[in-house]
Parts: C-alpha cells; structure tokens; sequence
C-alpha cells in the first residue's frame, strides 16, 4: 500500500486518464475524491471504489471556478482531514488551425488547464503546508508540453505552461516538503481522443485511419498508444515518492513518441 490513507484529489477523475488513477490510489490506500464538472460520472467512479473496498468521495468541480475548486477542496479536508496529493488532471481538446481559432476557445482552452491547475494548487497548498508533511501535486500534461502539432495552439500553449507552473510551485514548496511533476502523456484512447480523430480527418483531409497511423502514432517506436495504465502507474510512483530528490521534473510517457 504506497499511498495508505493519503489524501488524494484527482481532478477530471471521472473518465479516462483521471478515472484510472483515482482507481489506482484507491487501491493502493488513498482516500480518493473524484472532482469532476460531471458529478453525476464522478459518483460511478466514487460507488465503484467504496465497492471494491476503498474509500473514495464524488465531489462537483469546476475547475475554472474558484469558488468551486476552493469549496470542493474545503469540502474534502472536512470529509478527510487535509490533502496529501493533488493531480490536476482535468482537461479538453479543441483544435482548429490558428487563423481560424475563436478567441472563446482560445481562452477556454487556458482557463482549464492554465487556470485549474493554478486554483487548484493555490487551495491545496495551504493544507500541505499545515500538515506539516508537504505533497505531492501532479500536473497532467502532454507530449505537447515539449512538442507542437499543427490545429493545437491553445492545448500547446497551455500544455507548455504547466511545466513553467510546476518549477515555481516545486521551488516554492521545497522547503515544506511539497514536491511538483509533470506527467507528459502520448496518445492515450479515452473519449478526449477519440473526439479528435474525425474532427482531425476533417480539418487534414485524410481518413481517420491515417489520422491515427500517420498522424498520433507515426513517431511511437511500435505503432502503440500509451494506456490509461502506463500513465496512471507513473502518476502513482510521482505520488508515493519519498523525498524532494523527484520535483520540478517532466516524465514523457509515450512509446517514445518524443525522447528527451
Ligand atoms: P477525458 O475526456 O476522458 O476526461 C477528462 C475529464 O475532465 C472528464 O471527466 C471531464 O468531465 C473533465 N473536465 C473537463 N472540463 C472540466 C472542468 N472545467 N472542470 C472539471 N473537470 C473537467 O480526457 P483524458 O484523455 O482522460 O484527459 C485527461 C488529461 O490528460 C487532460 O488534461 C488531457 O489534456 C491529458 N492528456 C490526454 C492525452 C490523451 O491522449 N488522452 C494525452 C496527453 C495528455
């Protein structure tokens, strides 16, 4: 049990990426909320933890909103006494070629992952700090925190922006303990993905079958996506890491897509 009784937030749990590690950290002793815009998905993932004998909370989370990210996160210390981990996970896709890109999606785009990794982080750290044990926050980024594709300005930006985020807040943190990392995940299949291959057909002009060979699995060293396993077993070994030795770091995870 690396993570037992660890308080752990995972935001965008509900599906995909986030599901799979909050299923993770469950089993490995966390105490687990699921925050999620979608409360409804967040209480299956929730029903489904306590079910296999973990303990786990569904809480409402817009992670845009600093009132909800603030009450959702005072809402989780009520319940479990603090917040070990954070894993700000929660995220979109929108692409369009730039010319073309509405400024409200541009700005959406950020506000997600530029802004709910920040709220997120400013609400979490005081706990960690109070504990007297520091944390651990996990950023959710992407290949496309180190590389560009073409149609994904906005989800590029602000996937570079996380690793700015995470060396102030592991700078910050190291003297209490709180560490920061950035998870950069090749294509992994969940429902984010599989949105974007039609609508990539579309804006490139190539079948969907090109888009996934030619386009998200065409640097890869096998052809392979990343699974929703691979990433969440090295969110668990950035969570359940001992020392301030592992912080400020970006780990690619992604058949070798991108090699640093
Ligand atoms: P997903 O669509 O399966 O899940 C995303 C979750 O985030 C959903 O449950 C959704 O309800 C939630 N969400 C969306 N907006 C939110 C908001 N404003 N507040 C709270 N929750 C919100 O997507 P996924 O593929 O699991 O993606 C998770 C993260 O992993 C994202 O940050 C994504 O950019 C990143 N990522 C995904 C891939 C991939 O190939 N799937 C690769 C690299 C990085």
């Amino acid at each position: 049990m690396k993570l037992q009784n660890k308080v752990c937030i995972v935001t965008g749990a509900a599906s995909g990426i986030g599901k799979e590690i909050a299923l993770t950290f469950a089993r490995e002793g966390g105490k687990v909320a699921i925050a999620d815009l979608n409360k409804e998905a967040a209480q299956l993932v929730a029903d489904e933890i306590v079910a296999a004998g973990g303990v786990a909370v569904a809480t409402a989370m817009d992670v845009t909103s600093e009132d909800q990210v603030n009450a959702a996160v005072a809402e989780v210390v009520a319940a479990y006494g603090g917040v070990d981990v954070l894993v700000s996970n929660a995220g979109i896709q929108i692409v369009h070629p730039i010319e073309e890109f509405p400024f409200a999606d541009w700005k959406k785009m950020l506000a997600i992952h530029l802004d709910g990794a920040f709220l997120t982080t400013k609400a979490c750290v005081p706990h960690m700090k109070a504990s007297g044990n520091g944390g651990s926050i996990i950023y959710m980024g992407s290949v496309h925190s180190k590389e560009a594709s073409v149609l994904k300005s906005a989800y590029v930006t602000a996937k570079h922006g996380l690793i700015g985020l995470c060396k102030t807040v592991a700078k910050e943190g190291g003297k209490v303990g709180i560490r920061a990392n950035v998870i950069c995940p090749g294509f992994v299949r969940t429902p984010l993905v599989e949105k974007q291959i039609p609508e990539q057909a579309k804006e490139l002009g190539i079948s969907e079958t090109d888009v996934i060979q030619k386009v998200m699995l065409k640097e890869t060293v096998d052809g392979e996506f990343t699974t929703v396993r691979d990433v969440a077993d090295v969110a668990l070994m950035f969570a359940s890491f001992n020392s301030n030795a592992l912080t400020g770091q970006s780990l690619v995870v992604s058949h070798g897509w991108f090699m640093q």
